[in-house]
């Protein structure tokens, strides 16, 4: 190359004058891609926990119980009423944290300060009573945690709870079976005597929950269970449906319907609960 670098030579460097500004790039054969198998990673529900410390508001004993990661879960789809689908865990197992030390039990978000009459009350109740071994192994089985959801509401009516946590415990049970339903069914292992007792007590689960969540919308200020007005009176709805009390779900619906708040997601998922509701007077 002349030009501008000529006069290189001068400066001892001959060779580099003939040399190219720009350096081309390698021409490589052109070897086949082999396109790499999409690697099929196995999601396992230990990876997707992790031990949270808490603080027994009752005994002020320190443990920690298994939850589980939200940033490492990958959501699949949500039910009707919004339980949530994820890859590898039903995340219900996850939502109640139980003390080792005197048994109390209760929803994650909801395992804080007592009052001290509430104290008393769940010392009197459970703690003085209660005989089950708190079994902590790699992961938490259905069995164990329909157990802890139990002793959950008993310390929920002790403790003279709020009727949204009653509700949000009974929601969150209510998806735990239904989870656990699945799990057999895929596993080959549902009975018709499991299936029938398990679908029993979900269902009872949804009908306590949506008398726990009316009672909530009329005596308790928002938000309820984490959600606003619009989630609540959707979560009603589909709750209200899911337990063939139509005349509910229709007017929560229409009340979505003609809100000035809904955004357009709401109203198109009202929208679809209406149509469901519809399909299921047309039968
Ligand atoms: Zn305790």
């Amino acid at each position: 190359m002349a030009g501008i670098l000529s006069g290189l030579k001068g400066l001892g460097l001959e060779e580099l004058e003939k040399r190219e500004l720009y350096e081309e790039e390698e021409k490589t054969k052109e070897i086949p891609i082999r396109k790499a198998e999409p690697k099929r990673v196995i999601v396992e529900e230990k990876d997707l926990i992790y031990d949270k410390s808490f603080s027994c508001p009752v005994c002020d004993h320190k443990f920690t119980s298994k939850v589980m990661k939200t940033g490492k879960t990958r959501l699949v789809s949500a039910d009707l009423d919004c339980r949530p689908v994820y890859e590898g865990i039903e995340s219900s197992k996850y939502d109640v944290a139980q003390c080792p030390g005197c048994g109390y039990a209760a929803m994650v978000p909801y395992f804080r300060p007592l009052l001290k009459t509430q104290i008393e009350l769940v010392q009197e109740n459970i703690c003085d009573h209660i005989k089950m071994e708190i079994s902590e192994g790699e992961i938490y089985s259905y069995e164990d945690m329909i157990t802890r959801y139990r002793v959950a509401l008993a310390c929920a009516i002790v403790k003279h709870a709020k009727d949204s946590e009653k509700a949000y415990i009974c929601l969150h049970f209510a998806w735990l079976l239904r989870g656990y339903v699945q799990k057999l069914e895929e596993e080959g292992h549902l009975t018709a005597e499991k299936e029938k007792r398990l679908k029993g007590q979900e269902t009872e689960c949804l009908q306590k929950a949506l008398e726990g969540l009316i009672n909530a919308r009329q005596k308790e200020s928002l938000p309820i269970c984490g959600m606003d007005q619009i989630s609540l009176d959707y979560m009603i709805a589909a709750v209200a449906y899911e337990t063939e009390k139509d005349n509910i779900a229709a007017k929560m619906v229409s009340e979505i319907l003609v809100s000035s708040i809904a955004n357009s997601r709401m109203k198109d998922k009202a929208r679809d609960l209406k149509q469901l509701i519809l399909e299921r007077h047309k039968k």
